[in-house]
């Protein structure tokens, strides 16, 4: 990773210790995840006349922190130390990025006109599409992607990404965003490549189908050495859908891509299903290299979010077919029911937009409720919690739940325990190393392994299928 670690913290080993506390502090007040986010590359540097110095390798992290969390981390800080009265946040400099970050800005006025050139393939707002890259949606702009709590973060570093100017350094490589299906990934990669391409950066977006595609038949008319300098010669490369990259060979050349791009400085952006630990098919170089810039999950959609959602979407709708209206009370509806993700909002609105043109008529809770009633879904993923799970599963079995999270391995304990693992990995948005965790510090081979086990047995074992559908039901109602 090239932003090597700057560790070392100037402190004495008292500091230390209080520094260890703060850290630990801060993990048990905000949560593994956020701390992980944005705690987890902050270093003391040192601690003089009551201020705190602490560093982060990047920009954009520090001014996270100190809009977001500085007055906590002062007063954890103090709660340890009361002489302490004021923290510093400052960018520690990175070791191998300033020497690419100079070389980049001294070739550029050289670079600018024959880049300039070069760039003309970007996809431009009337073409509604990139020539070399997938297609753009043109919905998919920042001005409609609507920020909550579950993307607050993603969409934060998104705009980041979009706004840096070319002889910025680059903040954090590559960017990797992961969500379940319909919460705004394609959208937000979307809303970059369109907002890159209105500058003069040269930005490339591509499905890993198309990247797949692309490469597989640039070696069949061998011309792969020309694919390979045309997507090392771009400025920003977006890759959505990473979870469908298939093949050796094109994982080969992927991973080559990425770490070419990111050596010189370049901007990558990846979005996928799952976070990079759970990417099975990829190997560990690539999986780890994934990990070492940022990685942002994105969560539900909210209530108020979806219902903004719709809203947008009504307005859009409107600009073409001015007698499209749909009442309050019946987006209210809509929002609370339809509470899968965003992309059943669009089936619902769209059902009505149809009904709408094809009747003239007015759209009626009746014809909306005709229009949601197969896109409610029975279960909604963030709500079942893995200790759920483990009491279900473990009352159901007759088993106690500390057997199944002990090293047990009788039969009576080991069926249910990847039982509820399966589930686990099912019915949660958690990765696998995290359900290992919290399945007695399992590792997530053994979590995998369970799941796969329980997958073809329930294949073939009708009862053993009911039996997980009536837990599945136990679960989620
Ligand atoms: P993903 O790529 O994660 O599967 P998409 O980006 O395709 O999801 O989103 C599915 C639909 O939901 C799109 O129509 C998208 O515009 C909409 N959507 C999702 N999240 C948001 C959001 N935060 N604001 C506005 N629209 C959203
Ligand atoms: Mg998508």
């Amino acid at each position: 990773m090239p932003q090597a670690e700057v560790t070392a913290p100037a402190g004495a080993s008292v500091a230390d210790g209080r520094w260890l506390r703060v850290k630990q502090r801060l993990r048990a007040e905000l949560g593994e995840d956020i701390f992980a986010s944005w705690f987890a590359r902050l270093d003391l540097d040192s601690i003089t006349l009551g201020t705190v110095r602490m560093s982060v390798p990047t920009r954009f992290l520090k001014s996270w922190l100190q809009s977001h969390y500085a007055e906590r981390v002062l007063a954890t800080w103090q709660s340890e130390d009361e002489t302490i009265k004021q923290i510093d946040i400052v960018v520690r400099s990175p070791v191998i990025r300033p020497a690419i970050a100079k070389a980049r800005v001294a070739e550029q006025p050289a670079a600018t006109g024959e880049r300039r050139s070069a760039t003309t393939t970007a996809p431009t707002a009337a073409s509604g599409d990139a020539p070399t890259g997938s297609p753009l949606d043109p919905r998919f702009v920042f001005e409609n992607f609507l920020v909550g709590r579950a993307n607050t973060l993603a969409h934060a570093a998104a705009k980041q990404v979009a706004q840096a100017r070319r002889q910025d350094a680059v903040l954090f490589n590559p960017l990797y965003i992961h969500s379940g299906v319909g919460l705004g990934k394609t959208h937000l990669l979307q809303a970059i490549a369109w907002a890159i391409s209105a500058q003069d950066r040269k930005v490339l977006y591509l499905t890993a189908e198309k990247f797949m595609y692309g490469f597989v038949s640039a070696l069949k008319t061998q011309t792969a050495l020309a694919f390979k300098e045309a997507l090392r010669g771009i400025d920003v490369l977006i890759i959505d859908d990473l979870q469908f990259l298939q093949g050796k060979s094109t994982q080969v050349e992927f991973g080559h891509t990425l770490n070419a791009l990111v050596d010189s400085g370049r901007q990558v952006i990846v979005a996928a299903d799952r976070p990079p630990s759970d990417l099975e098919s990829l190997d560990d170089r690539l999986r780890s290299r994934l990990a070492g810039g940022l990685v942002v999950e994105m969560g539900a959609l909210s209530e108020e979010i979806r219902l903004e959602i719709l809203k947008n979407r009504v307005n859009l709708a409107r600009t073409h077919h001015p007698g499209f209206d749909v009442p309050a009370p019946i987006l209210t509806f809509i929002a609370e029911t339809v509470t899968h993700n965003g992309r059943d909002l669009d089936g619902a609105l769209n059902r009505l937009l149809a009904h709408s043109k094809l009747t003239g008529g007015p759209v009626t809770m009746d014809i909306a409720e005709l229009a949601v009633r197969d896109l409610i879904r029975p279960q909604d993923m963030k709500r079942v919690k893995i200790e759920d799970i483990q009491r279900t599963v473990a009352r159901h079995f007759n088993v106690s739940r500390s057997d199944m999270l002990s090293s047990r391995r009788t039969a009576n304990v080991v069926r249910p325990r990847q039982i509820a693992m399966y589930l686990a990995k099912t019915l949660t948005l958690r990765s696998l190393p995290e359900i290992g965790r919290r399945f007695g510090g399992r590792d997530h081979t053994t979590v995998l392994h369970a799941v796969r086990k329980i997958e073809s047995l329930a294949d073939r074992d009708r009862t053993l299928a009911e039996e997980i559908e009536i837990l599945k039901r136990m679960l989620v109602e």
